[in-house]
């Protein structure tokens, strides 16, 4: 299943913020690319041979999760093989796009070009367990808590790189205000 239809990064709305480090962990600094993206692009993932699939199916639209072909254990980040029964078969799942803020700093400095701030940067648990880290807007970054419904877009950042970005799911199962919870650090 598609979480949702992806979006441009350039089709926004002001004020929002975009995708940083991703799921795929830190990247190099971006450079200029051939896209038709104005502005500097975001930096590159690294991308493995075993993290691969992830960026694949977000540029399709899906938020693929790992799974155990031998077990079914979900996992994430990707690994070559399971660290419950160390199969070394797995397959993927397609997430439904639903979880929960598990933790969250907003970072206000230093300030890259290719980001907007504040720009909020979560631990997001997935309704199916396994956790990624990703951008969350269309929240006020004072608002933001832990244990915050969230729901998984694809953002296009550049023809070359798709990410997953959260925002407050309105029909999440704890409403608008969520449960309350500990509050991330600012820095
Ligand atoms: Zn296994």
């Amino acid at each position: 299943m598609t979480v949702s239809q992806t979006e441009k990064r350039d089709e926004r709305a002001a004020g929002g913020a975009g995708g940083a480090g991703g799921a795929g962990g830190a990247g190099g600094a971006g450079g200029a690319g051939s896209s038709g993206v104005t502005g500097p692009l975001r930096p590159r993932p690294a991308i493995s041979r075993d993290i691969a699939f992830f960026f694949e199916g977000a540029k399709r639209g899906d938020l693929l999760i790992q799974r155990c072909e031998a077990c079914g254990s979900l996992r994430h980040p990707p690994l070559p093989s399971c660290p419950a029964c160390r199969s070394f078969a797995w397959d993927t799942v397609t997430a439904s796009g639903r979880g929960t803020i598990f933790s969250f700093v907003v970072t206000h400095h230093p300030q890259l070009p290719a980001f907007d701030y504040p720009l909020i940067i979560a631990v997001v648990e997935l309704e199916e367990g396994t956790r990624l880290v990703a951008n969350v807007d269309g929240v006020d970054p004072g608002d933001v808590h832990v244990g915050m419904p969230v729901l998984c877009r694809m953002v296009e950042m550049d023809p070359d790189l798709t990410l997953p970005v959260f925002s407050p799911d309105p029909d999440g199962p704890a409403g608008p205000d969520g449960p309350a919870g500990d509050r991330g650090t600012a820095v």
